[in-house]
């Protein structure tokens, strides 16, 4: 008997396969996730158990090679999982976008030993990924960061204070960015830190305006001693590797704010045939007819320059430049569409009795992380006309 709770798969995928691993995506969003998302985001709760479900899935390794314990799927296959995540919850969806952003570093620049020795447990044993770039004084201008990793024999010490970090304080693993040389983008080495590293420790999470279920702390770094069998990459070479997994990062984050505008869309939708005035449906007048028509409308445009950015990647093209116009593009759609859809509610969309106004308070943030949507545009205008000249 189908699963009547669960909706038909109606997205063009390239295998089979693919099409068996969304539904059981959407399966575990509509039984395991959806469910409970208001009431653990109202209190600020991480589902760490259902991280295990999804490791025990193999949905936290979706994108990696097989012979490491990863899914081997295409990356338009892996982010449109995201997406049926983040609809879901965007705390879970994004927390396996910052998982896979996390793995990246090792699984790509690691040498064959580390992956070997580390991958495993990393894609599908349960662990839990944190990526460790920005820092209270470095934000946007990253390659300016102060954490320090100074070797002492066979060792590194990391000292310094990491900020923003998504599962700060809960992770198994840190991928950490600190310098080893001169300033600037070119004295920064990548390192992975197990979570229980001594001289680890994490600040109380801040507290956020959405995606409170979602932790957020500083984590200092307090003389953190790492084997230099845990550097990844070259000396030096930590800067590119940021910006390397930023790239297939700022894909997740596309996606992720695809599936919160979805859902946003959805409620709206329900919500306006619903909803009387004036004797009919509201959803019968014109005015509020053209605004769902405008929402659905870039939503599928947002959905396409992903999937096309991942493509591109899936072809060992250069995808960029098009990764930056589909996190602008797919995170500014996110905050207008949940923005119109408080709209279409009136006044229940501005009460927590209906998950609009969580959606708007939880869009605002993918506007900001893995590079702001300046930075975005930044990145765009540096493929089409150089760096500027100053
Ligand atoms: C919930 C959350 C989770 C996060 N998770 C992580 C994580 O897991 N790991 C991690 O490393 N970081 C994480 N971050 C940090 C995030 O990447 C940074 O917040 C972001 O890069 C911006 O840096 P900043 O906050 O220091 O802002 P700033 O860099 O100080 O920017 C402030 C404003 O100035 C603008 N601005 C800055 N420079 C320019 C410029 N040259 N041109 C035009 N405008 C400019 C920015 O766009 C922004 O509007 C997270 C942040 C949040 C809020």
């Amino acid at each position: 008997m189908p699963d009547r709770t669960v909706p038909p798969v109606d997205r063009q995928l390239p295998s089979d396969e693919a099409r068996d691993l969304i539904s059981l995506v959407r399966g575990i969003a509509a039984r395991e996730i959806a469910p409970h998302a208001a009431e653990a985001e109202e209190a600020g709760r991480f589902p760490r158990e259902l991280f295990s479900l999804l490791s025990r899935a193999g949905l936290l390794g979706l994108p990696y090679g097989v012979e490491h314990g990863g899914g081997d799927q295409p990356y338009e296959v892996y982010l449109q999982v995201l997406e049926e995540l983040a609809a879901a919850r965007l705390t879970v969806g994004l927390g396996v976008s910052v998982h896979s952003l996390s793995c990246h570093a090792l699984a790509t620049f690691g040498t064959k030993q580390q992956r070997i020795e580390h991958l495993p447990a990393m894609l599908g044993g349960g662990l839990l990924g944190a990526y460790c770039l920005s820092e209270p004084t470095s934000g946007s201008d990253a390659a300016s960061l102060r954490t320090k990793a100074v070797r002492d024999g066979e060792e590194w010490v990391l000292t310094g204070t990491k900020a923003w970090i998504t599962h700060g304080g809960i992770a198994d693993f840190y991928t950490v960015m600190a310098r080893t040389g001169v300033e600037g983008p070119r004295g920064i080495t990548a390192f992975l830190v197990p979570g229980d590293a001594p001289g680890l420790s994490a600040a109380a999470p801040e507290r956020k305006m959405g995606m409170k279920g979602s932790p957020t702390a500083q984590v200092h770094f307090d003389g953190v001693r790492v084997p230099d069998e845990r550097r990844i990459g070259e000396e030096g070479q930590g800067f590119a590797i940021a910006l390397s997994a930023l790239d297939s990062g700022r894909l997740g984050i596309a996606a992720c704010a695809i599936g919160v505008a979805q859902a946003a869309l959805d409620e709206a939708v329900a919500y306006a045939t619903g909803r009387q005035q004036f004797g009919r449906p509201i959803s019968d007048f014109q005015g509020l007819r053209f605004l769902l028509a405008d929402m659905a409308t870039q939503i599928e445009a947002g959905r396409a320059l992903y999937l096309a950015a991942a493509r591109l990647r899936d072809a060992g093209l250069p995808f960029s430049r098009q990764a930056a116009m589909a996190k602008l593009h797919c995170t500014d759609t996110a905050m207008k569409v949940t923005t119109d859809a408080v709209q279409v509610l009136g006044g229940y969309g501005y009460t927590a009795d209906f998950p609009v106004e969580r959606y708007m308070r939880e869009a605002k943030v993918l506007q900001i992380v893995e590079g702001t949507n300046q930075i975005q545009r930044m990145v765009i205008a540096r493929h089409l006309v150089g760096q500027d000249s100053r």
